[in-house]
């Protein structure tokens, strides 16, 4: 699943890509990939004839932005966007295509089919479903450690569930939760609220830290991650302790050990990372 990195990676390239170009047409091809509106004529017409003029992240969404519309998307497991030629052969699995003026397309494939499209008039999206709940944005300059312990240090789950929970905190799964733990020297199944103040010091900087160099380059391609211009990430040559179970730990030697925490798989080491 593209997480945070991979997500603003595609932001970025779609910023390059698609800004300024005009809406035709729309074609969608799979109703379901639509939210809102309900009526999947009514999301086209409202789409046609618009400019979009940027495209912004939330969370692990993305906001395309229009001359007063924002559509908000959201890839799941393998949504993906490519800009085509209008006469580049459709490929398989193509749900949503946005035809330019240009006679360039935007086109929305999803193998798994579980991405989603919302609509919304301009200044709407982030009051209501599904943006209006999400917690902080950890690539916000304004993130500080103070607001990262005022999110999760009261909280009695493991340190690992409450930075998965998207209403804490946006944007980090299972792959960067396990390297900033191992960063910060954390055990994932410490209780959110035995954390100090000097934990979530260190764990803040390693948040930031780690999406930070995953996105300098272009996320991982963990599964099947492939940016908007078909060009992999290269973050997953980084990772040092996701998917390294048994082999040694980077700082120490110890063999790097799996389990689960928070109903996913995760990994640890026993050395770097005792639990308290
Ligand atoms: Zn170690």
């Amino acid at each position: 699943m593209p997480e945070l990195p991979e997500v603003e990676t595609i932001k970025r390239t779609l910023n390059e890509l698609i800004v300024d170009k005009h809406i035709d047409h729309v074609t969608v091809n799979l109703p379901r990939i639509i939210q809102r509106p309900d009526d999947i004529h009514a999301f086209a017409m409202e789409l046609a004839g618009h400019r979009i003029t940027g495209v912004e992240r939330r969370g692990k969404f993305l906001r395309i932005l229009l001359d007063g519309l924002v559509l908000v998307s959201h890839l799941r497991m393998e949504g993906r966007y490519g800009l085509y030629s209008q006469d580049d052969p459709v490929e398989k699995h193509t749900h949503v295509i946005f035809h330019f003026k240009d006679g360039t397309e935007l086109r929305y494939q999803d193998v798994r089919q579980f991405g989603t499209m919302h609509l919304f008039p301009a200044g709407q999206d982030l009051l209501e479903k599904p943006l209006n709940k999400l917690g902080l944005e950890p690539m916000d300059e304004s993130f500080t450690p103070e607001m990262l312990r005022d999110a999760v240090g009261t909280r009695s789950t493991s340190i690992k569930a409450a930075l998965l929970n998207q209403s804490y905190v946006v944007g980090i799964g299972n792959i960067y939760v396990d390297e900033s733990l191992f960063k910060a020297g954390i055990h994932p199944a410490q209780p959110a609220k035995s954390l100090t103040d000097s934990q979530f010091h260190v764990l803040h900087e390693a948040i930031v830290s780690t999406l930070g160099a995953s996105i300098q380059v272009g996320g991982s391609s963990i599964k099947s991650f492939v940016n908007g211009q078909g060009k992999t990430g290269g973050f997953q040559h980084q990772l040092q302790i996701y998917g390294r179970n048994a082999k040694p730990c980077v700082n120490c030697g110890t063999l790097i050990e799996k389990s689960v925490v928070a109903g996913r798989g995760t990994h640890h080491c026993p050395v770097c990372q005792p639990l308290h």
